[in-house]
């Protein structure tokens, strides 16, 4: 089969591999209707993540339909069409039973890291029956991918983390995928406004076909002062960092309120100084967390209920023969207006 592999730091081809086999019993083979990039992809490609190893087929998103099931698999069978969450979870550990699923102690985020992933024909899938959801008949299947991994993480990391609320508000420092799946979720929950913050205006523009209220290029201007003169000189109540860079975190510790929520989702491959001088005496609360996917079920039944679109964050189309192309589309983001890739086998 076809599949996207991993050569280590800056390179990367579409190779012929072996189609996967089954390992263990719990194992589901999906064959790969639609997949995607994340930047976390990226962050892999660029050395950032040493526990992907060369060799390795890339993606942890997709969509698909059950090829063949372990023999102790009893939740899925044959043909059935299936969304794979980012994370992969027993169901059973001490992690996993308070719905840690992130750190299940036989899972986690495995995916494109630490075992062959979706950006392929095939995918295994380990502990089937807790890391497969069945898809909804008459759902778009290719807009479900986003459901993968950005929106439980933009909602999980950003929302229910920073605990938006009716009447807050929120500011996002950042305006790609990830900030614009917590931009969709946060209004399940109504603040009173939501100031996106980027540098990049035709993002920016998107953030406000999408709800934001008010857009804020901290390219521009300064961003926190802009966000100070919106706010009365308060601040907002959750200010969500969605980049991933010591001066999207800082700027988020100079936009946070008294008794607010600095709620981080970026993936930091460096540290960040936290001005613990001024916040000590704040009430701020700061949270971190991988994505759980224990919101998937949930966010499943807001997508088919048509109160959560995400088919508007998909930008591109592809062919998994063309990957290498999709890759390039989605890295110059900035010059190709991307969010989100689409690759379909
Ligand atoms: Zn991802
Ligand atoms: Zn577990």
């Amino acid at each position: 089969m076809k599949a996207l592999v991993y050569h280590g730091p800056n390179t990367k081809s579409l190779d012929e591999v072996a189609k996967p086999a089954i390992i263990d019993p719990g194992d589901a083979l999906v064959r790969i209707t639609h997949t995607t990039i994340c930047g976390t992809d990226l962050h892999i490609l660029k050395g950032d993540v040493p526990s992907c190893t060369p060799g390795r087929i890339l993606g942890h998103e997709g969509v698909g339909v059950i090829e063949y099931t372990g023999s102790a698999v009893t939740s899925f069978k044959v043909g059935d069409h299936v969304l794979i969450s980012c994370i992969t979870s027993c169901g059973r550990c001490e992690n996993c039973r308070r719905s840690m699923y992130s750190h299940c102690i036989s899972g986690g985020w495995m995916l494109g890291n630490t075992i062959d992933g979706t950006q392929a024909e095939y995918v295994r899938i380990p502990h089937a029956d807790t890391s497969l959801y069945p898809v909804p008949a008459g759902t778009d299947e290719e807009a479900l991918v986003m459901l993968s991994d950005i929106l439980p993480t933009g909602f999980e990391c950003g929302v229910l983390n920073g605990k938006i609320a009716p009447g807050g508000t929120v500011a996002i420092v950042g305006a790609g995928p990830i900030g614009l799946a917590c931009l969709l979720t946060a209004q399940f929950y109504s603040p009173a406004a939501i100031f996106m913050i980027d540098i990049d205006d035709k993002r920016l523009a998107t953030a406000r076909r999408f709800g934001a209220t008010h857009l804020v290029n901290g390219g521009a201007v300064d961003a926190a002062t802009a966000i100070a003169a919106l706010t009365n000189g308060r601040g907002v109540d959750t200010a969500v960092e969605a980049v991933g860079i010591p001066a999207t975190f800082e700027l988020c510790q100079n936009l946070v309120a008294a008794g607010g929520v600095i709620a981080n989702i970026g993936v930091h491959g460096v540290k960040a100084d936290l001005h613990l001088e001024r916040l000590w005496s704040h009430n701020v609360t700061i949270t971190t967390r991988l994505v759980d996917t224990a919101s998937t079920s949930m966010l499943l039944k807001t997508v088919a209920a048509k109160t959560l679109d995400p088919a508007p964050l998909i930008t591109h189309r592809f062919a998994l023969c063309d990957a290498m192309d999709a890759y390039d589309v989605f890295a110059r983001a900035a010059d190709t207006g991307a969010l989100k890739v689409i690759i379909t086998p």
